[in-house]
Parts: C-alpha cells; structure tokens; sequence
C-alpha cells in the first residue's frame, strides 16, 4: 500500500511537470505511462513567459533556453501586401523574468523532466503501463493499468489524470466533453530549408494571413515548421502527399529545387472542455481537460499551467494545510480560463487568419499594426496572448 503517492496517468509534458512539482515537495509519484517510452511526436513547440517563470524554479528554463531558441519578437504577416505587425514581448519586462517566448519541442521538455527524476527516491516511472480503470474511497484512489498483457491494481492518495485528448481517466469517470470538431483540418510540414535567409525581417515566430490560404511559419532549432488549413474538401491523403505539400512550401518561396520535408502530418482539430476537473480525489489536467486550435501556442501551456495550479493544491492537502475542498476551487479557477481566455484568444487567432474580405482583412491588419506600434497598446495584448492575463485572473478567483 502506497496511501501516500500521487499517481499521475501520462507522461506527457503536463503529467512530467505534476511529477515534478509534487516529487519536489516531498510528495512519492508513480506515473503511468502507456507508451514504451516518452512520446517524440512534432507538437507544442512555444513556452511562453509565465511557462518558463514556472519552470525556472526547477532549473528545466535554463535548458530549454541553452538547447531552444530564443524569441523575444513575433509577427502577424500579410501575405499579398508583405507588410508586418511585429509585437515585442520586451513590453512585459517588469511583469515576468522571461520576457520571450522560447521555440523548443515538447519532447525535449519531457526529456529533460524525465532525466531530472527518474532516479530520486520517491519518483517511478513505469511505461508501458496503460490506465484501464480506477474507483475511490474516503482514503485513497485504486488504479487498474494493463502492463505487459496483465491488470496489475496500484494505490494511491490522489490521481492526476494527464493522459492527453482520449483520456481514459476523463472518459471511465463519465464526465462530459462539450464542444466542436472544426471542419478543416490542419496540415503541418517541417523543413530544414532556411526560410529566414531568404524572406526578408522575419522572426522566429510568424502568422501570416492571405484571402487564398493562410499559413504559420515556426522556427525550432534545426527546422522552420509549417502549419495550413485544408481547403474544403480537399483529400485529405493528398494534403500530406508529396505533391500536396510541394505546392504549398512553393506557394510561400518558390524555388526551382522541391523542398527536403523531414516530417509531415494531418490533424483534427477540436475545441472542447471537461464538465468538471475534480471528482473526488482524481483531478484532470492538460489535453484531458480542454483542447483549443494551435494558434497562439497556448495548449501545452495551459495544461502546464493547470498542473501548476492542482500540485499547489495537492503539496497542501498532503502536507495537512488545507482540506480538500480546495481541489473544487481548481475546477473553478482553470476551467473558465480554458474557455474565455486560452479558447477564445486561439479562435480569435484562426478567425483574424481566415478572414477572407479584402476591406475586412486591411482593417484587422492596421488595428493590429497600431497596436504592435504602440507600447500602451501592445502590453494588454500581449498579457492576454502571452497567458499573463489568464493566469493573474486564475489565481484572482476563490
Ligand atoms: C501540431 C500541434 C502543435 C501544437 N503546438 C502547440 C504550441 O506551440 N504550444 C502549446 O502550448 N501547445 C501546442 N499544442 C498542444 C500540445 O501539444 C498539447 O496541449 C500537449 O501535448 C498536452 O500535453 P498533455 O501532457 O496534456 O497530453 P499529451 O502530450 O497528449 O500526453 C499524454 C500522455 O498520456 C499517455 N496516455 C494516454 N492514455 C493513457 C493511459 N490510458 N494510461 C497511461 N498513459 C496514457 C500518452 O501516451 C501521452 O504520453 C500543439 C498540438 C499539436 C497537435
């Protein structure tokens, strides 16, 4: 019996950095972990500054900052005119210590994290372990996982749900995941090919909007990713083909050589969120609890972000400086920021790129030149863009 662990479900970055925390504070972790090993899929490659504020108690900030790249400008482009918006973080200088967005994949967080503790004392970290069922008492939480072809039971005070989108943990409680499926679906290719010596003024971090299609282009340390939406119907085989592709690399720089794509995917995109976070002693974090659009970088973050909030809670409850009713208050101070703040700014992102009209579009693109101009006006901005905002009125709600 291990009464007094928190077991976390998913070692992904939100389920990584709960470990963390917790097993800084004292606390034993057991995470399982359905993959053999940590996952290395190309996702979340932005940390914003309140993200890294986070993580520089850990010394994790240092490393992502020594092997990321460094982004304190991003820019809103327009396609046809060439013009630019260009915000500059450096407006926030007294609000965080880290006045930069840092371009760095998550699987390198995760490896850093899982480096750091798998080998302290009261951290285990046991892949190939896949959440099938849980149940609850007044004292402690009871974990089935299937690992190698057997059900093996594990005990526990607490479990963190942090098993991604298809959570088992949210789904075997039954709690709801209301919400859309957007219609188009998003295409993602990587390059080498240095776009930055050949497009003029870039930065490392740059939406561009066009009335035909618009794209995202985000440098990480060895490759410029690219991000489309597809057009309707569009087949969806021939939006990650080669030829598919070709086409839209070519439509950003035409080049008479075809474009060297080390990796490509196609992806559904939903915008929902969990009816609760809590039940009882088993808590919800990162993609099981909400999922947005990619535009902003603000997924990973969030979920980093509720992790951040659920270990403060769980570091008191376990150390017997607060009851648990605190984890009702979890619920109420991530889940509105999850809708109003991380899902209304990336929906507000995709609708200012897929604005079609002409006057529409010329309008967006003054108003958000204006604001990059004007320190006054880009410091609100980029507190609500930067996750600033929501994390302040997160921690103002009781
Ligand atoms: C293309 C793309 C680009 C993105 N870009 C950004 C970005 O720039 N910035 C940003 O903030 N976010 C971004 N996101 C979102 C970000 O990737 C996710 O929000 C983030 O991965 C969520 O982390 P997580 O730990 O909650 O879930 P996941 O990363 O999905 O991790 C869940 C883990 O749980 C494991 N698991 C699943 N089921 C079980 C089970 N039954 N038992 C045990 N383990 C289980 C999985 O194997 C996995 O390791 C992007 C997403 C995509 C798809």
């Amino acid at each position: 019996m291990a009464r007094d662990r928190v077991i976390i479900a998913g070692a992904g970055p939100v389920g990584l950095v709960a470990a963390l925390r917790l097993a800084s504070g004292g606390v034993p972790v057991l995470v399982l972990e359905a993959g053999d090993d940590l996952a290395i899929d190309l996702r979340a490659s932005t940390f914003h500054p309140p993200t890294l504020d986070m993580l520089d108690e850990f010394g994790v900030t240092a490393k992502l900052i020594e092997i990321g790249l460094v982004a304190p400008k991003w820019q809103f482009r327009d396609r046809e005119s060439g013009e630019r918006a260009e915000f500059d973080l450096g407006v926030l200088s007294d609000v965080t210590e880290h006045p930069y967005r840092v371009q760095c994949e998550q699987h390198k967080l995760t490896r850093i994290i899982h480096d750091m503790i798998k080998d302290w004392d009261n951290v285990e970290v046991l892949f190939g372990a896949k959440l099938k069922a849980m149940s609850q008492d007044g004292e402690g939480v009871r974990v089935t996982a299937e690992t190698d072809g057997k059900d093996e039971v594990f005990e526990g005070a607490y479990l963190i749900g942090a098993d991604g989108a298809s959570s088992a943990v949210r789904i075997g409680l039954g709690i709801g995941f209301e919400g859309i499926t957007y219609p188009e679906l998003f295409v993602q290719a990587s390059t080498p090919f240095p776009f930055h010596e050949h497009i003029p003024n870039m930065s490392l971090i740059n939406y561009v909007s066009d009335s035909e299609e618009w794209y995202v282009l985000l440098k990480v340390p060895d490759l410029w990713r690219t991000l489309f939406p597809t057009r309707q119907g569009e087949d969806e085989e021939y939006a990650v083909s080669e030829e598919g592709l070709q086409k839209r690399l070519q439509g950003i720089l035409p080049r008479d050589e075809p474009y060297d794509i080390v990796h490509r995917t196609l992806y559904r995109i939903h915008q929902r969120v969990a009816s609760t976070y809590r039940m009882g002693r088993i808590c919800l974090a990162g993609d099981a609890a909400h999922l947005n659009n990619p535009l902003g970088g603000m997924g990973m973050n969030g979920g980093i972000h509720d992790a951040w909030n659920l270990t403060g809670k769980l570091l008191s409850i376990l150390k017997g400086e607060e009851d648990e009713s605190v984890l009702d208050r979890y619920t109420r101070q991530r889940k509105p920021i999850a809708v109003e703040n991380v899902q209304a700014q990336a929906e507000r992102n995709r609708q200012l790129l897929n604005e079609r009209d002409p006057k529409v579009r010329r309008k967006s693109f003054r108003e958000m030149q204006e604001t990059a101009n004007d320190p006054e006006k880009a410091r609100p901005f980029l507190l609500r863009s930067s996750m600033i905002e929501g994390l302040r009125r997160s921690e103002s709600i009781e």
